[in-house]
């Protein structure tokens, strides 16, 4: 398979992903509901970003009598995001803080080439890129330090 733009593809309008997703009426397995969200969420880099806890809301389950949404729990939406993985329809690096579409399903801008100026950082994974190069680093200098005999 070809992950370029000589594959056919067409443009999609991402809030009718969103509002798929949160249609209670559609009674969409949690999974799935993630899946659109990605796809409809995320931006030109292909991340998804989401507020601590908004998940969980989407997740939830309203009062019948109050109408009012009861959060689901972390371990439910960690269920629901492994899933939608296992169902190869989220990218192995989500995380509920950010949803990643497959990459076979989204053209995004990796950040290479000629859209190189344009990349947006995702503060969930590039943070965590910042950290293994703080990581990578620290180790580097501690190699150096060793070849060259200092403590
Ligand atoms: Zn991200």
């Amino acid at each position: 398979m070809t992950y370029g733009i000589e594959q056919p593809f067409t443009q999609l309008y991402q809030e009718a992903f969103v509002s798929r997703a949160l249609d209670p009426e559609l009674k969409l397995p949690k999974w799935q509901r993630l899946a659109f969200l990605a796809l409809g969420r995320h931006e030109r880099n292909g991340h998804a970003v989401f507020e601590p806890g908004e998940l969980a809301r989407y997740l939830g389950t309203s009062d019948s009598e109050t109408g009012e949404v009861i959060p689901a729990s972390a371990k439910v939406v960690d269920n629901a995001i492994r899933d939608a993985i296992k169902n190869d329809m989220l990218d192995p690096s989500s995380v509920a803080g950010c949803l990643i579409p497959p990459i076979d399903m989204v053209r995004a801008n990796s950040g290479a080439g000629h859209y190189k100026t344009e990349y947006k950082p995702c503060p969930v994974h590039d943070v965590v890129s910042k950290a293994a190069k703080r990581a990578r680093k620290a180790s580097v200098v501690a190699a150096r330090r060793r070849r060259s005999g200092a403590a």
